[in-house]
């Protein structure tokens, strides 16, 4: 596994919709390994893969209950919402309030390419949401109100 560089705002890749991926190969596997190793390393609670320069649908998330695989997410259900401080690898130094959902529900693949359903309140939804949007090259700063 690698630790890759997480690219930062400016670049374009951030804004670009990323691509839903077909092939459930070696390659996958690896390149989610080494993102998973990435968010370690940075010391985040999740990351998207075009933060990392690949414009694909997959992220990886682990609020402090385990890490979570996700290739093709799919948000089917929000409730609620929460407001509270948020920050993004991608853009250092910034952090900011931010409105989301207090609950979601996401379908998406796992490695192999089963589907899976992960949901989550508060901390879990608030990172769900925001990878997703990563995947749709929206970043929480563009949801900063006033
Ligand atoms: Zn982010």
């Amino acid at each position: 596994m690698s630790v890759l560089k997480v690219v930062t705002i400016g670049d374009p890749i951030l804004r670009e919709k990323a691509i839903t991926v077909k092939n459930f190969n070696d390659n996958l596997s690896r390149l989610i390994d080494n993102m998973a190793e990435t968010m370690v390393e940075y010391e985040g609670v999740g990351l998207a893969a075009p933060q990392i320069g690949i414009p694909k649908r997959v992220v990886v998330i682990d609020v402090g209950d385990g890490l979570i695989e996700l290739v093709n997410p799919e948000l089917v259900e929000t409730k609620g919402e929460q407001f509270g401080q948020e920050g993004c690898l991608s853009v250092p130094g910034e952090y900011a309030d931010v409105r989301r959902a207090q609950y979601a529900k996401v379908k998406a693949q796992d490695r192999s390419g089963k589907e899976v359903v992960v949901e989550g309140e508060n901390l879990m939804a608030r990172a769900l949401l925001h990878e997703i949007d990563h995947l749709n090259g929206i970043l929480f700063i563009d949801k900063i109100e006033g």
